[in-house]
């Protein structure tokens, strides 16, 4: 599936997909202005067009990524395990997406509440996984 900014000058493909994560997290909040409509991709991603996406460094273990023209959030990287998560906004083809869970639900503010029943974690139970799965 493919992708792109608003401006397009950054496009973005990858295989297919259906599931959406959401992240509540108060960094993906402020980021982004709401939660993290994510859909991971892996290693999977190829990045192309005319300008290179910028990053921030927003935590020890991961970046996130922006077209330096018009902003558009990329990508959330995940640095030990050089994997790539994007926003699924970024593509076009959205009528197969499921919501498939939703992580940080601690963080979640109450102004705001998903109709979709997933399952659910807390940013304590998703850093245990994380360090299970041995970065
Ligand atoms: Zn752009
Ligand atoms: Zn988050």
């Amino acid at each position: 599936m493919k992708g792109s900014c608003l401006c397009g000058a950054i496009e973005v493909s990858t295989a297919d997909r259906s599931k959406i994560d959401v992240c509540h997290c108060r960094m993906c909040r402020q980021w982004g202005g709401g939660p993290m409509l994510a859909v991971h991709c892996g290693q999977d991603v190829t990045f192309s067009g005319t300008q290179k996406a910028s990053t921030y460094q927003s935590s020890d273990w991961a970046e996130r990524g922006f077209c330096p023209t018009c902003g558009t959030h990329l990508f959330y990287h995940l640095l030990p395990a050089d994997e790539y998560i994007l926003p699924a906004g970024l593509f076009e083809e959205l009528t197969h997406f499921e919501m498939n869970s939703q992580i940080f639900i601690d963080q979640k503010p109450s102004y705001y509440e998903f109709g979709n029943a997933t399952p659910t974690m807390t940013g304590e139970q998703v850093f245990a996984q994380f360090s299970e799965s041995g970065d």
